[in-house]
């Protein structure tokens, strides 16, 4: 077992006769307490993102099983409105066409697209990593439980006898364009050597994007150039198993920045993902204030901006940035992906809560997302964070920041050092 992301339906010993539907389950990089670490289930998700797998490993807990198939009784759910499934499947987005790869050309075309560790916001390979030519890969789509957009991508790379889910969006971005690996097959492998190790691909493609920069400065005896897709796929088995180069890459880019004497994209120690602030400044401020780092999804402002004549200008999206956030802290706790605000409305959303909870207006949700976001804030401030941790890398810092920042904390009732009084 140990070793494995994936366990498949099994006695687990004579005594134990549980036969178990899912599991959550830590991989070598979890056991090795890398930082980035994921919790990984049904082989190819994850719960990504700051390194819960390494908290497990830590415990020496390699998995969560579940078992049992007893229907939970949630209030009046079945009643909801057969409407709101019918706007899931009429709609046509890129989302359900190409999965989340289709956000890579507009991400390129709006300047957000990270390229070669963040220095630029546009990759001249684009087009031959979108979403199109990943369809050339695709070989099933996938879901998650009982949802009708099926966003996941099945995909093959015959260079390496490979058949994986992903690489989704983040990954094209992480292990592609910000290495400047312009080969989907590369890219491929890396986005499965990641599953089958438990590697966070962002914050990995992040900690590599590092180490070339130290490298094409001479700022590391480690030899690695941009595109050496080789080298990379090397590299993620060593920070897996931390090994070599590997154990200073397992702990992540920011660690390796501040030794290395290059560049250092993180908020709160968090890896930026792929809607790059210097495209989308609103997205900026959300990066900046969100708890628990360089989040896309705190608030999902890039959303709003993509496309947008004023994506690039910074000023009076505080509110906005409020009001999402507490939207997507509620979201959260429903266990409903955020992909939702695609199909659905706020009057939607209420009308689930209202099935659920009883009789819920649109105040009564951003009350309970604003106590959500203030009850992280809090734990964060009684850690020593406040305003000097909500920042920008001063390249990535859009015109108005500071004043924008000023105006957010105001909107939270906030002191002018960022914490709740
Ligand atoms: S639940 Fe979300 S992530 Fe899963 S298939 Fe549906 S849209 Fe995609």
């Amino acid at each position: 077992m140990w070793a494995l992301t994936y366990l498949k339906p099994m006695r687990l010993t004579k005594e134990c006769r549980v036969h178990f539907r899912n599991t959550a389950v830590i991989g070598i990089a979890g056991e090795h307490q890398v930082y980035f670490a994921n919790i990984m289930t049904q082989m190819h998700r994850a719960f990504g993102r700051g390194g819960l797998g390494a908290v497990m490993g830590n415990k020496n807990l390699k998995a969560v099983v579940a078992s049992g198939g007893t229907m939970i009784p949630v209030g009046r759910y079945t009643d909801i409105d057969a409407g709101l499934w019918k706007k899931v499947v009429d709609s046509m987005t890129g989302l359900k066409y190409l999965g989340t790869s289709s956000i890579l050309g507009v991400a390129n075309s709006n300047q957000a697209l990270p390229t070669r560790n963040y220095s630029a916001t546009t990759y001249e390979d684009a087009g031959k990593i979108d979403g199109e030519a990943l369809r050339k890969h695709t070989i099933n789509v996938n879901t998650c439980h009982s949802c009708l957009v099926a966003c996941k991508r099945v995909t093959q790379s015959k260079k390496y006898n490979i058949i994986t889910e992903g690489p989704e969006y983040e990954t094209l971005m992480a292990l592609g364009s910000n290495l400047c690996v312009n080969s989907l097959d590369d890219i491929i492998k890396s986005n499965y050597l990641c599953n089958k190790y438990g590697l966070d691909t962002i914050s990995t493609g992040a900690a590599v994007a590092g180490l070339i920069e130290a490298s094409e400065k001479n700022r590391t005896k480690y030899k690695i150039t941009w595109g050496d897709y080789d080298g990379v796929h090397k590299l993620i088995e060593m920070i897996a198993k931390r090994k070599g180069i590997g154990a200073e890459l397992a702990k992540g880019a920011a660690a390796f920045a501040q030794k290395h004497d290059v560049p250092c994209y993180t908020v709160k120690g968090l890896d930026f993902p792929g809607h790059d602030c210097r495209g989308l400044a609103g997205q900026g401020l959300s990066y900046a204030v969100s708890n628990r780092g360089a989040d896309h999804l705190y608030s999902m402002e890039y959303m709003e901006e993509y496309g947008n004549p004023e994506r690039t200008i910074i000023t009076g999206k505080a509110k906005r940035v409020v009001y999402n956030e507490n939207r997507n802290a509620v979201l959260d706790s429903m266990a409903l992906c955020k992909f939702s605000v695609r199909f659905y409305t706020m009057d939607d959303y209420l009308k689930i809560l209202s099935k659920i909870t009883g009789s819920m207006e649109e105040k009564d949700m951003q009350m309970l997302g604003a106590s959500i976001v203030e009850m992280e804030r809090r734990f964060n401030c009684k850690r020593g964070f406040d305003k000097k941790d909500d920042v920008l890398p001063e390249i990535m810092k859009p015109s108005g920041f500071e004043e924008e920042l000023k105006s957010y904390y105001r909107l939270r009732g906030w002191t002018k050092n960022g914490c709740p009084e």
